[in-house]
This record gives C-alpha cells, structure tokens and sequence, in this order.
C-alpha cells in the first residue's frame, strides 16, 4: 500500500464523528472550518449545529443581520470571524455564485489559505493540501523536515511534497485524514507511533528523534 491508500485507510475506519464531516455543503464547511479557527473542535461542535439549525443556508445568513449572526456567535469568541462570515454571504448572495477554487477563495477577508484548502478541497475535489498546524506537525516529522515550517514560502514548499502523495481522488477526505492523524496519535507530547498507519516510513518515529519535530527557528 502506498502513503495515501495506508492513510485513506486509517480514517475510514478511525475518523473523528464530527457534524460537518457529514456534509460537502460548501457552505456549512466553510462555517465550521471559521469555526474551528483558533477554537478547540469540542466546543465548537455544538456551535456549529445550532448554527447551521438556525441559519441552513447562505440566503438565511445575507437575509439577516450582522447583529443577529453575532449573537449567534456569542460565546466561540473573535468575533470578526462572525463578521467576515456575514460579509461573504452577503456578498455570495448577490452574486449567486459559490466561489469553487481555492485562488477564488482566498480573496474574501477572514478566508486565509487553510481555510480555503479546506473548502475547495472537500465540496469541489481540487487537489491542494490543508496545511494547519496539525498537518505541519505530522509531515515535518514524517518527511524529518529540518526547518522551520512556519514561513508561507517553506509552506509552499511542504504544498508540493504533500501534492505528490496525496490522494487525487479524495483530496478532501485526504486532508481530513491528516488533519485526524494530526488530533489524535501524532500529537504534539503524547504520539502514538505503535498505532500509526505510516509509521514504517516515518523518518522521525525510525529515528527515534519524533520530539525533536517540528523544527522551530530560535528566537532572537
Ligand atoms: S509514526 Fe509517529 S511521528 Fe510518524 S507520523 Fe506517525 S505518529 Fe507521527
């Protein structure tokens, strides 16, 4: 089995039950992964349920208020998240037209390149990494990345070594599934390389050095 079989695998059968991993609405995805930012998944969960309940549809959120949206919104905190959510429905509404690549994606303020991976990933297939970081965590110890991931030019780098294994079928089911190896067994102190679907060619986990990873450039 080759990386994306092994790891496609794994999440068929491991996958975190989570309400927008039942959808490809790419509204309602593009909702939670706003959500998500900055916030644990647990808490947003039931955020995004009564959320997508109250408001289901793009119409509903650039129908309403901002006021309204925001109150909805009380409580997950960053609240321009709510704001820039209004804006683009408001925006999308008019134009009748849901922005389906990630180069469409990325110009509506509050949607960054995560994000707009995500989206264009899971609701329209485009074949293009979701890089958080979770994803950089599991490839710079993976690949043993010797640097500092964090500049947007070493992510476009890591962009094109994830290209190169990913699945192109499922590129959105793909990204989920690092994204969940990421939460769950390659965590930050505690990682579980015994029951990790990559671990045979896992150059941090072979060379006993996973701790040493990710790379972090020291500060000055
Ligand atoms: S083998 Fe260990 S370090 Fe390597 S990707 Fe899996 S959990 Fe992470």
């Amino acid at each position: 089995m080759n990386f994306s079989n092994k790891i496609m695998n794994w999440y068929s059968k491991n996958k975190r039950n989570l309400p927008w991993r039942k959808t490809i609405n790419p509204f309602h995805i593009l909702i939670s992964e706003l959500m998500l930012q900055q916030t644990r998944v647990s808490h947003v969960v039931k955020y995004y349920s009564n959320f997508i309940q109250k408001f289901p549809t793009i119409e509903k959120v650039a129908e309403s208020s901002e006021k309204n949206i925001l109150k909805e919104w009380k409580g997950l905190g960053y609240y321009f998240r709510a704001k820039n959510l209004y804006n683009f429905a408001k925006l999308i509404y008019k134009k009748k037209f849901f922005p389906d690549r990630y180069h469409k994606l990325i110009k509506f303020k509050g949607i960054g390149p995560y994000t707009a991976a995500a989206v264009s990933s899971i609701c329209f297939s485009e074949i293009v990494p979701a890089i958080d970081c979770n994803v950089v965590r599991v490839f710079s110890r993976y690949f043993g990345i010797h640097y500092d991931i964090s500049k947007s030019l070493d992510r476009t780098n890591l962009s094109i070594m994830i290209k190169k294994i990913m699945d192109v079928k499922y590129p959105g089911l793909f990204n989920q599934a690092i994204m969940d190896l990421g939460a769950t067994l390659c965590t930050f102190k505690k990682y579980q390389c015994f029951s990790c679907p990559i671990n045979d060619f896992c150059f941090s986990k072979n060379n006993n050095v996973v701790d040493q990873f990710p790379k972090k450039n020291k500060k000055k």
